[in-house]
């Protein structure tokens, strides 16, 4: 055909719409054959809205929510797949520099999507069955205006443009080292979980004020971004969470010594499918994160998960292995919070 598309995914995308009744003149929408998410670039807020619209109209049930707004207002973007009674919650690139886990995020969104409308399995899982035991709902980009920062630069328009360069010693180049978001707060260091504690550890570390990584804000849930993801979580009644970071193939589960049914099981078969290792964290300075205020909050499992090896930002030619770890990990994660 002209779009190089296939009848099976226009009918997937224009479900009103039969072979029978497909008037003159009627608005269809005809997917090209390719796929929507480009797993091979470098993955700013811009390519990511562009990919929710392409997902969202190439498959009409997935759903789009969203998590608040970043600090210059961006929308925390979510998406829903499925419509179980069963509700798990993905998060990642809390930290700019580890945006890669955005694409892992999103290229999963789209294989479930893809196996769901043609009734195929992914990693072995019937997705049309987990579809309706489960809602998984993901923001796949906790930080857009970091990573902005990371992948586009300073923007001379940005309203706190002298102060960034200060928090960044003097720097225009984010590109390397930048972590948190656009006020020179660290997302993961600023929920109400150990707050205090790990801001007298970033302080022995002579981290007092806003910077590229560890300074935790004014007090917790100062920052927009961490509002909003809190909020929603708040009311949303989750069974379990997953954080997406890089690196180290690490899974981290614990919060302080709360102790949380399932957590080791659940963790031990993340760790089996994925490969990585399931550890605890004993140094109360490396609290204060998203799972931890979810665990101290709901006393239910939350995971961090460090994808890849290496130096962040990861490069992208990593994509692949970090895919291929994770994607049974985070259908494992889904089919277990049915029992909980
Ligand atoms: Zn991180």
């Amino acid at each position: 055909m002209q779009y190089n598309s296939t009848i099976k995914s226009i009918q997937i995308a224009n479900p009103a719409v039969k072979a029978d009744n497909l008037q003159a003149g009627a608005e269809i929408i005809v997917p090209f054959s390719y796929d929507v998410v480009d797993t091979n670039i470098n993955y700013t807020y811009k390519i990511l809205q562009t990919d929710v619209s392409g997902l969202t109209a190439r498959y009409p049930f997935l759903e789009v929510f969203t998590s608040g707004a970043s600090v210059l207002g961006r929308d925390l973007i979510g998406l829903r797949l499925g419509i179980g009674e069963t509700k798990v919650f993905y998060a990642a690139s809390h930290h700019s520099l580890e945006w890669i886990t955005s694409v892992v995020m999103m290229k999963f969104v789209e294989d479930y999507c893809d196996a769901y409308a043609n009734g195929t399995t992914l990693s072995g899982f019937d997705i049309r069955k987990l579809f309706t035991q489960v809602s998984i709902y993901i923001v796949p980009m906790v930080n857009p205006d970091g990573i902005e920062l990371v992948l586009n630069g300073l923007s001379p328009s940005n309203p706190n443009y002298d102060n960034l360069i200060k928090y960044n010693n003097g720097s225009t180049d984010f590109s390397k080292n930048w972590e948190a978001n656009n006020n020179g707060v660290d997302l993961n260091h600023n929920y109400n979980a150990s707050w205090e504690e790990a801001k007298a550890a970033s302080a022995e570390l002579g981290i007092t004020s806003p910077g590229p990584t560890r300074w935790g804000g004014d007090y917790p849930f100062s920052e927009p971004e961490t509002k909003g993801v809190s909020s929603y979580v708040d009311t949303s009644n989750f069974a379990l969470v997953l954080a997406y970071h890089s690196q180290g193939e690490v899974i981290f589960y614990n919060y302080l010594n709360i102790d949380v049914a399932n957590a080791v099981t659940i963790g031990n078969k993340l760790s089996e499918v994925s490969g990585y290792a399931l550890e605890r964290i004993d140094n109360i300075g490396q609290f204060a994160g998203f799972k931890d205020w979810f665990i101290k909050e709901f006393t239910r499992p939350g995971y961090t998960v460090e994808v890849g090896k290496g130096t962040n930002p990861l490069p992208i030619s990593q994509f692949d292995k970090i895919y291929k770890d994770n994607l049974p990990l985070l259908l494992t994660a889904a089919d277990e919070a049915i029992n909980l």
